[in-house]
């Protein structure tokens, strides 16, 4: 009976009423219920009070002991983060369901591919009943989100020592995979700068450094890449075994719009994505919102700031399961914020101070705080996985017939494979191989099936060798490949009616043949070929091998200037260079102050970050002065002075700016000061002509069958004029009707002929401006030549002996 009482205790921690006064419920003090250890018992306080963190070792610590002390919970490292801290998740369900999960996991197996059944309805009505719900819940991809890895234990908690109906229910009926942090090197990377920040200017800042080494941010945009090892163990050992019908990533947003979002998003959907998964994305969250706002939680706003479009953020998509996304108003990283009503601002699709049928709670203003944070994602979990539970055969139904319109034979209008010719003889050793190779393997973690014609085959009129590989769309995961074959043609959405364009919450494009330069071509009809090997892709590294030796041998030296005010592309330029083992070190604003550049280095890139941010970097009033002022007048003397003295500077996309204003190069940025209406493109894929004369273009794929095209990955970047002889036009965008190949682009006209590459002289050395990242996110491999080529090309300064 004591159980009872207890378990209506360590609910709801802290609730806000509808309009008007906030009441706080009592605190989940209970601790070590029938031996289950409550997290403060641990950690040594509860998650959620104010101005705490805990450490990864410590949630580890946590886990460890519930795993002990609970039947119901089963506690497992998978393998190692990027900088060596155990990863891990927990599964969680009744001890007979946690004595099963081999049987489970089959159950799981055959519902996501029903060839295994050989599409026998009454086998799957039998492992359907048979089932359990399987949902995924992620914390804390988002480091300085840190109610995500702190909910993560009042999560386990409460499923471990609670005995309610609903609790027993959903142990049941569920198998519950927790991963409380999908990024631990971030957990200490915040706490150990939030610890350090308390009680100065800075408390509640962000770090001075990417919170995952090389993505940062990004790395909740990499999944279908796969760059991460975290991407990877995730996939590969959590959702590719379980396959999950329901993964619910527990995130946080900005201060001051709504408290708590979630699905449906909004438009637009990327297209791919199965009609069921859509509907039961919209059912979920929208009978979560209904529950919290039954519960007085208010500013809850569904269909509204996230769209559904990229596969980045949603591997679940493609794989059967629906991706529920909350995000929680933040406060100041673990301390307190304000927000008064009148301060609250709209977001797309809400405005936080008017109730409207996706927001139908309006929430007062007021204080808002680590407890509401861990509060509202708590409640938002139990409400997903009551849900789970209650409706376990639908979504288990659903599930199966996802995969079953998976398989079914394509219709007419449908593409029925791609195909993905061999390379030929002189291209073995190339970037198109590393680009054929990294394409293969992803999808091959994305559980595609790629055969591989033994014989001559034609497909739509076309003859392709033997060796030639083929996608089948009737495949259960032929739409993760379809979707990142095909080109996107993202709709023009707007504001308003003839108002500027309506942002898409991430990048519009994600074509992998283009940005991998990897021939890859459609077939719209049913053809048959004599298959040969069935794989998951193959991938062979020879050429990687070859691609990294030669970069062993060019021994220049590389800088890379890293900014406190952290940028994502100098993470991902780092995670390029590792990948290829050239070596580098970072340039900091006072490594740069120092001067005598010339004396370390032949070659500084700059990577994308606003010519601002470079020049002022973090602000002098609220951070510490070791890490604030950005480079200064005395950085960029320096650089000047490098480059005078035979210094390569490469600029990437935003920095390029940088160089502009104060790098005294003749050249203008012909989108300076342009309004979105006028010109915008959010992460698209476009179209470049490059001088193959030039040494800085060597090696670079070609575009399909040309000799001289490639492709740009433009995001917020520049586009350059000049009429000065010291500058030379190593690329162009092309002419405007061909410009853009995959994703969205207004204005084309604007950018049309304008130099997308320029290399511009300046005493002994140069200046190498990019208007797109080369090394978009780890994945623009047909372009990566260009900046490898800057860094072989730049000239090595006389050794003093
Ligand atoms: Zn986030």
């Amino acid at each position: 009976m004591v159980l009872l009482v207890v378990s209506a205790l360590t609910r709801g921690v802290v609730a806000s009423q509808g309009a008007g006064a906030q009441r706080t419920r009592k605190s989940a003090t209970v601790s070590a219920l029938n031996g289950v250890p409550a997290p403060r018992d641990v950690i040594g306080f509860t998650p959620g009070d104010d101005r705490k963190l805990a450490s990864w070792a410590q949630i580890v610590e946590y886990f460890k002991k519930l795993d002990k002390a609970s039947e119901r919970v089963a506690f497992q490292e998978v393998g190692k983060t990027t900088l060596g801290r155990p990863f891990c998740f927990a599964i969680i369900s009744s001890p007979a369901n946690l004595a099963r999960l081999d049987y489970f996991k089959e159950v799981q197996r055959k519902l996501a591919d029903p060839r295994l059944i050989g599409d026998n309805d009454a086998e799957a009505d039998k492992l359907i009943a048979a089932g359990r719900t399987i949902v995924l819940i992620t914390c804390g991809i988002h480091s300085t989100e840190v109610g995500g890895n702190l909910v993560s234990m009042n999560i386990a908690h409460r499923l471990a020592s609670d005995d309610s109906p609903e609790t027993r229910e959903i142990l049941d009926k569920c198998i519950v995979l927790l991963v409380p942090s999908l990024n631990p090197d971030g957990v200490d990377i915040v706490k150990n700068w939030y610890d350090k920040t308390l009680g100065t200017p800075a408390e509640g800042t962000g770090p001075p450094e990417l919170y995952h080494h090389y993505a940062g941010h990004d790395n909740n945009r990499d999944w279908y890449a796969f760059t991460q090892v975290e991407t990877q163990l995730t996939v590969d050992k959590v959702q590719n075994i379980w396959h999950p019908q329901i993964v619910h990533d527990i995130h946080q947003q900005g201060e001051t719009g709504s408290r708590f979002f979630l699905p449906p998003y909004t438009e637009p959907w990327e297209p791919n994505v199965s009609p069921i998964i859509q509907a039961g994305v919209n059912f979920m969250g929208t009978s979560m919102a209904w529950e919290l706002a039954a519960e007085g939680r208010a500013g809850v706003v569904i269909n509204g700031v996230y769209d559904a479009w990229t596969p980045a953020r949603a591997y679940q998509h493609y794989h059967g399961g629906i991706r529920i996304l909350s995000e929680t108003a933040s406060a100041r990283i673990a301390s307190p914020t304000s927000v008064a009503f009148d301060k609250l601002t709209p977001q797309i699709g809400v405005n936080p101070k008017v109730r409207s049928w996706n927001f139908p709670l309006v929430w007062p203003g007021g204080e808002w705080k680590l407890a509401n944070i861990v509060d509202y994602m708590q409640a938002g979990a139990f409400a997903l996985m009551r849900n789970a539970a209650r409706y376990r055969e639908r979504w288990l139904r659903s599930f199966y017939e996802v995969g079953r319109n998976a398989i079914r034979d394509r219709r007419p209008g449908e593409p029925f494979a791609y195909v993905i010719p061999p390379l030929d003889r002189e291209n073995q050793r190339s970037w198109q191989k590393d680009g054929l190779d990294t394409l293969l393997s992803i999808l091959e973690r994305g559980q595609v099936e790629v055969r591989e014609s033994a014989a001559e085959c034609e497909a739509d009129g076309i003859k392709y060798p033997a060796g030639t590989r083929i996608v089948l769309m009737a495949q259960p995961y032929g739409s993760f490949a379809k979707t990142l074959l095909e080109r996107q043609h993202y709709p023009d959405l707007r504001e308003y009616p003839g108002g500027p364009p309506r942002r898409p919450y991430d990048v519009t494009a994600h074509t992998l043949p283009l940005l991998m330069g990897v021939k890859v071509v459609e077939v719209r009809k049913p053809f048959s070929f004599q298959s040969g090997s069935v794989t998951g892709g193959q991938n062979d590294k020879g050429s990687d091998e070859a691609m990294r030796l030669l970069a062993v041998r060019t021994s220049r030296r590389v800088g890379i200037y890293k900014s406190f005010a952290a940028s994502m592309d100098e993470g991902w330029t780092r995670w390029i260079l590792d990948q290829y083992k050239i070596s580098h070190s970072p340039v900091t604003d006072a490594d740069a102050r120092a001067g005598d550049l010339r004396a370390k280095y032949d070659c500084i890139i700059i990577p994308a970050q606003s010519s601002q941010q470079v020049f002022s970097g973090l602000s002098k009033e609220r951070y510490p002065a070791e890490i604030s002022g950005g480079l200064g007048e005395g950085g960029v003397d320096a650089l000047k002075r490098f480059i005078e003295q035979g210094g390569t500077v490469v600029t990437l996309n935003e920095a390029s700016q940088f160089a502009i204003e104060k790098l005294d190069v003749p050249v203008k940025n012909i989108l300076e000061g342009v309004p979105a209406k006028d010109f915008y493109c959010p992460g698209s894929i476009l179209k470049i002509r490059f001088d193959a004369t030039s040494p800085l273009t060597r090696g670079a794929p070609m575009l399909e069958s040309t000799t001289d095209q490639s492709i740009a990955w433009f995001e917020a970047g520049p586009a350059f004029e000049t009429t000065s002889d010291d500058a030379r036009v190593i690329a162009r965008f092309a002419d405007s009707p061909d410009v853009l190949l995959s994703g969205w682009l207004l204005g084309a006209e604007k950018i049309a002929n304008k130099a997308a590459i320029l290399e511009v002289k300046k005493g002994k050395g140069r200046v190498v401006m990019f208007a797109f990242r080369p090394q978009y996110r780890g994945q623009s491999i047909a372009t990566l030549p260009f900046l490898f080529n800057a860094i072989l090309t730049s000239t090595v300064a006389p050794r003093v002996p």
